[in-house]
């Protein structure tokens, strides 16, 4: 007989980002679930990998990293928030954004210990909590603009808080954080032993013409840090599952300690290709007003449906509330609207442990045009 397991995450299902992207594939409806762009990556890159793999560059990397590419990301930091990070001892290159903030919660957490996180959050974040023995201390985001209640935060920190984790631009609700915010998380964790891990994968898809705040900018936040990136959001290719994570020498040592046992290092090609073209800031540069375009599309195709659509200032994400249509609970109408009308979407009552309804759908609008008017041309006979 299999012996049973003692579940460590009694709580836990499939995500809802496998079970709306299998939907979508079953019903052969328009994918506007699951968070990846539906158009190809650059050419030069592909190309730039595929020549590493024929130059033999085929044997494990360094275990935090190939340095030309840790190198690349210093002199990205420093050129774009003036930080001075040593690519020897401060940055690991991970398989993925995801990743690298479970090592960072691995590496700080105790049983026991509590992280504030804001809901709705991104679904790996409890469960990574959770896996270490810690507890996750859940404060909602404000609606409808989703911002951060900084005195609840203050209410909220106890001796055992251990870590605040922040999601700048968010995901789902594409809300991002200003200067006000960052003098708050100033304020509440000076002096104290409270970590910060900052989740800044879509640190470059930001609109409106908003400065990203990234915990690189500030020395003194940076200090208590984990910053993670995902290298997937940057070059439109979730399906590499490259990222990374900086974070000062003492926490980068405990966080490698996390990773050369789990994953050891990542794949080498991949790098050696990145490395050379981190070099093009064009790349990155230019995402913003490439991703602004398709989310100012989307919106105003989506105004001749009866959405209400809420503010996304950042990310791949914009939401939508529904009650002009439906009074379902979100998971039913989101499987419905699968189903029926052919478009997947994501509830955003996955986001919530107890899943919070506010009736409203994260829709992803890192898409082709095409994509996105054949998705609307479904959405308006709603
Ligand atoms: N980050 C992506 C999203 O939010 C999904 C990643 C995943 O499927 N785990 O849609």
């Amino acid at each position: 007989m299999t012996p049973p397991i003692q579940s460590k995450l009694p709580n836990v299902g499939t995500t809802i980002f496998t079970v709306m992207s299998g939907l979508a594939t079953e019903y052969n409806a328009v994918n506007l679930g699951q968070g990846f762009p539906d158009y190809p990556m650059n050419h030069e890159l592909t190309g730039l990998v595929n020549k590493a793999m024929q130059d033999n560059y085929n044997q494990y990397a360094p275990m935090p990293g190939w340095l030309p590419l840790r190198e690349a990301i210093a002199e990205k930091a420093s050129f774009l928030y003036g930080s001075n990070i040593n690519p020897d001892t401060e940055i690991t290159i991970t398989p993925g954004g995801t990743y690298a903030i479970y090592s960072a919660f691995t590496a700080i957490l105790q049983p026991g210990d509590e992280v504030i996180v804001f809901e709705p959050a991104y679904d790996s974040y409890i469960p990574n909590i959770e896996i270490n023995g810690a507890v996750a201390v859940r404060l909602p985001l404000v609606y409808p603009d989703y911002h951060i209640d900084w005195n609840l935060v203050q209410q909220s920190i106890t001796p055992k808080t251990k870590a605040i984790i922040i999601n700048s631009p968010h995901n789902p609700t594409g809300s991002v954080i200003g200067e006000k915010d960052i003098e708050a998380l100033r304020a509440i964790t000076a002096g104290t032993g409270i970590f910060i891990i900052s989740d800044e994968v879509y640190e470059h898809l930001i609109f409106d013409g908003i400065p990203h705040q990234s915990m690189l900018r500030y020395p003194d936040l940076l200090e208590r840090s984990f910053v993670c990136f995902s290298l997937g959001k940057v070059y439109n290719c979730t399906g590499w599952k490259l990222g990374y994570c900086i974070a000062p020498a003492p926490l980068m040592k405990e966080f490698r300690k996390v990773h050369q046992f789990n994953c050891f290092s990542c794949h080498t090609p991949v790098q050696v290709g990145l490395a050379a073209f981190m070099k093009n800031r064009e790349a990155y540069l230019g995402l913003s007003a490439e991703m602004q375009a398709k989310r100012d599309l989307f919106t105003e195709l989506m105004k001749s449906t009866r959405f209400d659509m809420l503010q996304s200032h950042g990310s791949y994400f914009i939401c939508a509330g529904y009650n002009r249509i439906s009074e379902e609970a979100d998971k039913a109408f989101s499987i419905r609207l699968t189903k029926e009308a052919g478009v997947a979407t994501i509830p955003v009552s996955a986001f919530y442990q107890h899943g919070k309804d506010d009736k409203v759908l994260r829709f992803c609008f890192s898409k082709n045009q095409d994509t996105l008017e054949r998705a609307v041309e479904k959405l308006v006979r709603l």
